[in-house]
């Protein structure tokens, strides 16, 4: 017998409480209704679009309201994908709706609308009633022969026919009257055109169908995934290559096998690298058997391409992050490119990481897992070797080309031999090689790191928290350095305390200064620059791509976005302006994002016949990040890297949970995060491992008027932290409420400005 009630959850902003709520399942609707289906039903005083996460047969409260219509022939969610989505809600302590909601791609969206129809049937009986009310109430009179005519009607449409003033009174009288019925019915979003994919890139297509001859190291890794994928079950395969070592070939034969058997694929690529080349490839190879989702597409475009999956027209999804989320039923494997890229991080609600994600779909739908990078996250690569992962290495390039040569300038001894410019000697001297020869540079800066730390130009010392061994930050202000985990604070040394030098200061320079700096040094030089202000608008991003590609510009100078994904031939020369600004960041994962972006940096040079050379310019040369990026040593890297993970107690070792508290008030913000923090310390477990930093400002102390403090929790599980951090802030909400407070809880954070 089918189920009587069906467990909803609703869509309704206010009900922030996450909870379902039942429902009755009219007749009607007994033999569709399905786990996963999108429902209509009301909620309050109006309806609302719900999601059917249980059948049952018994409900807890009497008499709950109907299910007034199913939404979608066939349900949105298959079971796993709602176990996913249950998964990631406690996981990121994120309420259902939020997760269900983002699993959907915006077209889909419905809205409710009322609508007014005529309670009378026969034309006497209209006659009638039209002559009652022309005496006693002509609007009246009116709306009943406009219903006649034009059938039922939105309440907004009848303004012109009742007085505005007494539109809802007259409405309910005439609803209790039944003269008229009033009623919320769903408005779906017109369905988008068909829309096909502009195939920009339609000169390289030719020779599509050319597969390059694997080389031995692609032959054995392939040898070894196709095994993994042959004997079914989940499993995560590390694949660890050198830049330019073809992981992407690895990625493309890898999903031949899938769809031979029938079933399909999800790749993942971070937004920043989802250039048109990526998509150029998986097109030759697979045509029209791809789905393509980024950012850069219309709500329109976006459920199109969601459509296709939905349907089984295609059976490879590539996208950034929320491709994760892309609804296939037969899912054979999910591959993630740079998986140690930042951007599989979401920054609202739920604040996944689609690689957390990734590995709990692949376990659920049991299949294979691949992450690909030239620099694996500590996470993953500690994983694989503890053996719960598999590794497979690449240490060559393609046709034998060699790793790109990177030389390492000291900018110390720039500043000793009388040097301003933000350009070593050797940068400008190879910058002018590379512009009488006709090849291309870029030019690398990470803005992200503002002017927020000090060190010394003399000898390179940064100033760091004696607790937290991260970078103190400069608050001009206060004109005091702060930790921005534990709250330690000192004021700035007049002197540097390693070498007694006054040259001790912060760091400020932008692409900005960057991209003049080259302008007045080469004033021929055709320079762009690259960064989120000179790409804001549309299609800039593929305008500056495209000529460059087209060897129109000499030097591209720009931020992280040009670190990635970019196969130039012509470029020889790459140039990181300073390497400090990531490598000061307040952040344990300083070094880790150093060694990375140097890495992939380097990795843009030398990638045609030519062989290319990197300049990376830094006041701290002997640090290990930038030492064995230029020695392209990984395994040194992360020997190092591990160690200071451990000592200072951080992930993989132990999880964070960061929880930032917000307002408009300093002090009520501050008090209050001191309060949470002495909550907080109440059900700290002894011995747990856990441990509570801060309260603390935040590093961005406030965004949008809103002051901003912070407490970092540690611990050996989320589990555990999670239950810490409810305990607590359901004390919190009981003896403090409101004073427009905001909390904003993040498992695993990745960054803690
Ligand atoms: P990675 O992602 O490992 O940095 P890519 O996948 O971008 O490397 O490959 C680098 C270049 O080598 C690309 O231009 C690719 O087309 C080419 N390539 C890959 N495999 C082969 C092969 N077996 N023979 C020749 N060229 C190849
Ligand atoms: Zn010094
Ligand atoms: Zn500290």
């Amino acid at each position: 017998m089918a189920a009587e009630f069906a467990e909803v959850v609703v869509d309704a902003p206010y009900s922030r409480l996450d909870r379902t709520f039942h429902y009755a399942i009219p007749s009607a609707l007994a033999d569709q209704l399905r786990l996963g289906a999108r429902v209509w039903v009301p909620f309050g005083h109006r309806h609302v679009e719900g999601f059917v996460v249980n059948l049952v047969d018994r409900s807890p409260v009497p008499e709950p309201k109907e299910i007034c219509q199913l939404l979608d022939p066939e349900p949105l969610f298959d079971p796993v994908m709602l176990e996913l989505a249950r998964w990631i809600a406690s996981y990121y302590l994120c309420p259902l709706i939020k997760v269900l909601k983002c699993f959907l791609p915006a077209g889909l969206k419905v809205t409710g609308q009322d609508v007014i129809g005529l309670g009378i049937e026969t034309e006497e009986e209209l006659a009638s009633w039209i002559d009652y009310w022309e005496t006693i109430d002509p609007p009246v009179a009116k709306l009943l022969a406009w219903l006649w005519e034009n059938g039922e009607t939105p309440v907004g449409k009848l303004g012109r026919i009742l007085p505005a003033g007494r539109k809802d009174e007259l409405l309910a009288d005439l609803v209790e009257r039944r003269l008229i019925t009033r009623q919320t019915n769903v408005v779906r979003r017109r369905r988008a055109a068909e829309i096909v994919w502009p195939c920009r890139l339609g000169e390289s297509v030719q020779g599509a169908l050319m597969k390059p001859r694997l080389t031995v190291e692609q032959e054995r890794a392939l040898l070894r995934i196709a095994t993994a994928l042959d004997r079914g079950g989940y499993r995560v395969i590390n694949l660890h290559g050198v830049t330019g070592s073809g992981k992407t070939e690895i990625y493309l034969r890898a999903i031949e096998q899938v769809l031979l058997t029938g079933r399909q694929a999800i790749v993942l690529v971070p937004e920043i690298s989802l250039t048109p080349q990526i998509v150029a490839q998986f097109r030759q190879r697979f045509g029209s058997q791809v789905a393509v989702l980024h950012s850069r597409l219309s709500t329109a475009e976006r459920y199109q391409e969601w459509l296709k999956i939905r349907t089984g027209q295609v059976s490879i999804a590539v996208g950034a992050r929320s491709a994760i989320f892309a609804p296939f039923n037969r899912l054979g494997l999910i591959i993630i490119d740079e998986e140690h890229e930042n951007s599989y991080k979401q920054e609202d609600d739920p604040k996944y990481h689609a690689r957390e994600v990734a590995r709990k779909r692949a376990e659920l739908e049991n299949v294979v897992l691949l992450l690909g990078s030239a620099t694996p996250s500590l996470e993953s690569y500690r994983s694989s070797l503890t053996g719960s992962y598999e590794l497979i290495t690449l240490n060559q390039r393609v046709e034998s080309r060699p790793l790109p040569q990177v030389i390492v300038v000291d900018l110390r001894e720039e500043i000793k031999a009388g040097n301003r410019s933000i350009f070593s000697r050797m940068l400008q001297e190879k910058l002018h090689e590379r512009l009488t020869r006709g090849e291309q540079t870029i030019l690398f800066l990470n803005r992200r790191g503002f002017a927020t730390f000090v060190s010394c130009r003399h000898c390179g010392l940064v100033l760091c928290c004696p607790r937290c061994g991260i970078a103190l930050t400069y608050h001009a202000t206060a004109s005091q350095l702060r930790c921005h985990y534990c709250n330690y604070g000192r004021t700035i040394p007049s002197r540097c305390p390693a070498c007694h030098s006054d040259y001790i200061r912060h760091f400020g320079v932008g692409t900005e200064r960057v991209e003049a700096e080259v302008v007045r040094l080469f004033p021929q030089a055709r320079v762009i620059r690259v960064d989120v202000d000179t790409t804001a608008r549309r299609g800039a991003y593929e305008e500056y791509y495209q000529a460059f590609r087209r060897g129109e510009v000499d030097v591209l100078v720009g931020t992280q976005m040009v670190a990635k994904g970019l196969d130039f031939p012509n470029v020889t020369l790459v140039g990181v302006v300073s390497a400090d600004p990531t490598l000061n960041l307040p952040d344990f994962r300083a070094g880790e994002r150093t060694f990375q972006l140097l890495t992939q940096v380097a990795g843009r040079a030398g990638r045609g016949e030519r062989p290319g050379e990197v300049i990376i310019q830094t006041y701290r040369p002997d640090h290990y990040s930038i030492v064995t990026a230029q020695q392209h040593d990984y395994a040194t890297f992360y020997a190092e890297e591990i160690k200071h993970r451990e000592k200072w107690g951080y992930p993989p070792f132990l999880h964070l949970v960061r929880v930032v508290m917000s307002g408009f008030q300093e002090t009520a913000v501050r008090q209050g995060a001191e309060m949470l923090g002495r909550y907080l310390a109440k059900y700290l477990p002894e011995g747990g491992n856990c441990e509570i930093l801060g309260p603390a400002p935040a590093f961005l102390e406030r965004i949008k008027n809103r002051w901003r403090w912070q407490i970092v929790l540690k611990g050996q599980t989320v589990a555990m932290l999670r239950e810490i951090i409810q305990l607590a802030t359901s004390d919190f909400e009981q003896n403090h409420q409101h004073k427009g407070l905001r909390l904003n809880i993040d498992v695993d954070p990745l960054g803690m400005l």
